[in-house]
């Protein structure tokens, strides 16, 4: 039986895994899609795509021209339109969609947690709690805080676009990041409260463990809502789901 060719929506550690284990599985062949929105990125194992496919409808013609057998959604939890394309997509093509998503963090003792559902009020609510601000969520949140007078570090891979908070201190970097460090910077800079997406995972956890450590509030988006679609939290079962579904089509 030839391998079953398997589309993994990437950009997240989880999606690199994946790819890994697919790659090494003779049952399958593997192509991950990348956005290309980082200049130099994390190439996962096996066929690499980069670039957006044109909507829903690129992307299905993409997976009818590709011989795909079935879709991963390993976007990180905050890339709500391509999950919706692969939705559509699918749907289109007929084919097998899979969401893996990490699960999103959970309050604890010393956690001083204010959760907003989007960055517009994040925007709103993190200046009453700080004047100085650490703004650690991507660079697509930023605009919304452009209109604060507080004073906002932020982090990035590659330098993020305008418009951006008129009082800001950049620093280029990638995680993930220890808590040392992340401790580090938060008082460096003087932090008074954090501002970060509910993206969970331990990747980039640190930031909210050296927050609790320092006593600082933290103003938590949380994710938009789930993509309607089968939905597991860890590679071993996206690989279970994937042999089962398979198998069943076959
Ligand atoms: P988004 O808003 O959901 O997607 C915007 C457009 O970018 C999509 O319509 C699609 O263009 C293209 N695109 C997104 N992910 C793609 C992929 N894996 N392969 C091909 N095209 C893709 O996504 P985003 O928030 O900009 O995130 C872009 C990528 O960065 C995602 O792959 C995500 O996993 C990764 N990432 C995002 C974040 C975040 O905070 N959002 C954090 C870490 C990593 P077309 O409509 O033209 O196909």
């Amino acid at each position: 039986m030839s391998p079953a060719g398997v589309l993994v929506l990437g950009g997240t550690a989880e999606a690199r895994r994946l790819a890994a284990a697919l790659h090494r599985d003779p049952g399958f062949t593997v192509t991950t899609s990348l956005a290309g929105r980082v200049a130099v990125p994390r190439l996962p194992c096996g066929e690499v795509r980069i670039g957006g496919f044109g909507g829903a409808d690129g992307l299905a013609a993409w997976l009818r021209g590709h011989g795909t057998d079935a879709v991963v959604d390993a976007t990180h939890p905050f890339a709500a339109r391509i999950s919706a394309n692969a939705v559509a997509a699918t749907t289109a093509a007929g084919l097998p969609l899979l969401v893996l998503r990490r699960p999103g963090w959970t309050e604890g003792p010393g956690d001083r947690w204010h959760r907003v559902p989007d960055a517009a009020t994040a925007a709103s609510v993190a200046p009453e709690l700080g004047d100085r601000l650490f703004l650690a969520t991507g660079s697509g949140d930023l605009p919304a805080f452009a209109g604060v007078d507080a004073w906002c570090l932020l982090r990035a891979v590659d330098p993020p676009p305008p418009p951006l908070p008129r009082r800001h201190h950049l620093v280029l970097a990638r995680g993930p990041f220890t808590t040392d460090g992340e401790r580090a910077l938060l008082r460096e800079h003087r932090i008074e409260a954090l501002v970060a997406r509910d993206s969970g995972g331990e990747l980039t956890a640190a930031k909210l463990v050296a927050a609790r450590e320092l006593g600082l509030p933290v103003v938590l988006i949380d994710r938009p809502p789930a993509p309607p679609a089968p939905s597991v939290t860890s590679v071993p079962e996206a690989l279970e789901w994937l042999a089962a579904t398979l198998a069943a089509r076959r």
